[in-house]
This record gives C-alpha cells, sequence and structure tokens, in this order.
C-alpha cells in the first residue's frame, strides 16, 4: 500500500472510530430521552429527533458497506456449473464415467477370498458391468466385525480385474491407503463415513486418482459438494459423486435414498452423479426400482452390491444380491429402456 493510501486508511479509521462513538452516545442519549419522557408522564411529547436530520441519517448510514469482502462477489465454487458448464466425463481405461452411457458398478461389499471375487468379477464381466467393487479395508461400525483383507483384498481384485478386463474401485478410509491401494485399483472411493475426513479429501486431491465420493450419513448437499471442492481444490478434477441414502426417521429402509439429490447435484454441479442402490435401501427387493428411479432423475450410473452367496457374506449379508438376482435386476434396468 502507498504511503498516500496507507494516510487515508488511518484516517477513515478514524473517522469510523468518532461516528462510532456518536452513535453509542446517541443511543445513551435516546434512551434518556425516554426515561425522561416516563418520569414526566408525557410518552407523546413529539418526536425525539428533528425528522428531517433522521431521514438524511437513513439515507446515508446504508451506504457504509458492512465489510470490504462483501462487495466483491465471491467466486464460483470449482464443481459448479458456474464454473464449468459442460459435464465432466471421466475416462478410466475402457470406461467413460459422466459421458452419453450409463455405467453399473457392481461387485461384492467386501473382497473375501479369491473364488469369491472371481466368482462375481467372471459373472459381472458376462453381463457386460464394467467396473467391478469390492471393499478391502472395510468402515465397519463394530471393530469386531470383519474389517475387510486390506493389501491382500487388493491383490485378489487387481489379479482379477487384469485377467477379465474390468475396471476396479476400493475404498480407502485413510491418506496412508491411498498410497497402500493406489498400484492396484482404478478408483479410489471415499465412503460415506469419511465424506468430511478433511486430511483424506486433500490426500485425494493429490492422489491424480479419479475419485468416487459418497454422501455423509446425514451430509446436506452444501456440505457434499464442499467436500467434493475439497478434492478439486487439491488439483484433481476427476470427482464423482453418489448418493447412498442419508438417516432419517424411516425404519423399513436402511438409509432413505434422497432421489431429489440427483437432479440437484446434476443442476449445481458439472460432475458425474451415481445412485448407490444397496446401501440407501438395505434390502433386495427395491433395487430395480430405485434403480429406474436413479437412472429417470438423471444419474449417471447405478451400484449395486452383488455376493455369490450373500447369506454367507462377512459384511452386508442383508442387501446383497446373487449373481442370478443381479442377471434378472440388470435385465429389468435394460429392458426398462431408461437404460443408456
Ligand atoms: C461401501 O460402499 O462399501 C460402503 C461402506 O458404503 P457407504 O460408505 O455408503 O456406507
Ligand atoms: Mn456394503
Amino acid at each position: 500500500m502507498s504511503d498516500k493510501l496507507q494516510q487515508l486508511r488511518a484516517q477513515l479509521d478514524g473517522i469510523n472510530r468518532q461516528l462510532l462513538h456518536l452513535l453509542s452516545e446517541r443511543a445513551r442519549m435516546a434512551g434518556e430521552f425516554v426515561q425522561e419522557q416516563q418520569q414526566l408522564g408525557l410518552p407523546d411529547a413529539g418526536p425525539m429527533e428533528d425528522p428531517k436530520l433522521m431521514n438524511e441519517m437513513a439515507r446515508l448510514l446504508p451506504d457504509i458497506p458492512k465489510e470490504r469482502k462483501e462487495t466483491k462477489p465471491s467466486s464460483p465454487l470449482l464443481v459448479s456449473r458456474q464454473h464449468q458448464s459442460e459435464d465432466t466425463v471421466i475416462r478410466v481405461k475402457h470406461a467413460e464415467i459422466g459421458g452419453a452411457s450409463h455405467v453399473t458398478v457392481a461387485g461384492p461389499c467386501s473382497i473375501e477370498s479369491v473364488e469369491q471375487l472371481y466368482a462375481v468379477a467372471t459373472a459381472m464381466k458376462k453381463a457386460g458391468v464394467t467396473v467391478l467393487r469390492g471393499g478391502a479395508f472395510k468402515p465397519r461400525t463394530s471393530p469386531y466385525d470383519f474389517q475387510g483383507l486390506g493389501v491382500d483384498g487388493l491383490k485378489i481384485m487387481k489379479q482379477a480385474a487384469d485377467e477379465i478386463g474390468l475396471i476396479t474401485i476400493s475404498e480407502v478410509m485413510s491418506a496412508e491407503q491411498i498410497d497402500i491401494a493406489a498400484p492396484y485399483i482404478d478408483i479410489l472411493q471415499i465412503g460415506a463415513r469419511n465424506m468430511q475426513n478433511f486430511e483424506l479429501l486433500k490426500a485425494a486431491g493429490r492422489s491424480g486418482k479419479p475419485v468416487l465420493l459418497k454422501r455423509g450419513l446425514s451430509a446436506t448437499l452444501e456440505e457434499f459438494i464442499l467436500a467434493a471442492e475439497y478434492i478439486m481444490y487439491g488439483g484433481n478434477d476427476q470427482v464423482m459423486l453418489i448418493e447412498r441414502g442419508i438417516r432419517t426417521f424411516e425404519k423399513w429402509t436402511r438409509n432413505t435414498l434422497d432421489i431429489s439429490a440427483v437432479p440437484l447435484l446434476k443442476q449445481e454441479t458439472h460432475l458425474p452423479v451415481l445412485v448407490d442402490v444397496s446401501h440407501s435401501t438395505g434390502r433386495k427387493d427395491i433395487l430395480l426400482s430405485c434403480a429406474k428411479a436413479a437412472l429417470a432423475a438423471g444419474a449417471d450410473g447405478i451400484m449395486v452390491e452383488v455376493h455369490p452367496n450373500p447369506e454367507a457374506a462377512l459384511s452386508d449379508a442383508k442387501q446383497q444380491i446373487n449373481i442370478e438376482e443381479f442377471n434378472a435386476f440388470w435385465k429389468g434396468l435394460r429392458d426398462s429402456g431408461l437404460y443408456r
């Protein structure tokens, strides 16, 4: 700042201090005036001040800006349509997410064994699914529940996906897990429980890997897109959003699928938007209806959990569908005419 500007700033600050002093004096005297009126029993003794002066003050005072910051329009979020009007299309190997075609992400909740993963991967490939999911680092509510196979699980997934020709996605829960998982998987998943793990979001921003960000258990859409903003702000523009249901009072579903999130996120952001029909509903019988609703609402893809033997699954046994059920689901979705 130049000397002249510094001098003017000091003078303005001085005037502001005097104005503040005068305004507080004015408030004090107005109080005294009212008290005096009451003591004299003259509540209607006429206006306290000259109305002309008051009008002039009312005209001038709103011109004082509250804060310099507010006078400057803030720049739009990186995730917003204002920042980028065209849709973000994420290209991973032979798949395109957010482009002309829908994408289906299918596979088990957790990677449990070579046999289990190969059985699902083979069936998914045969059906025409492009992205295989499978958790290796599992965010479990109880520390006594199966925590995932860790890097051994990721090795199984990489081998199966490379042999069979699938793209892979798996969850990471910490910045260290990003480094561990990166050589084995194509897309990093950040789960609902970690949507606001800001250090993880920053690390995902630095990772250079496509990221699928799940909506937090009780996250507003504003919080959801700001979490995505962390990743983009960190330098990574390959971000996808997935609605996975939110907590409400409803008990017939595990979570409540917020279908309105789909058009709103598509409207407000340029990022691909997917819907997880398994974790949002927590049940098998309404998956097809929810998937159709998601596509009708404008989703770019669907996530569904598939296990060769769901009853014996080590996590989310209730909601996973078997391969036969998946094939029926998949046929229903394709026959609906909604799946591009
Ligand atoms: C998952 O997809 O494996 C998972 C744990 O889901 P969410 O984070 O949505 O609960
Ligand atoms: Mn699961």
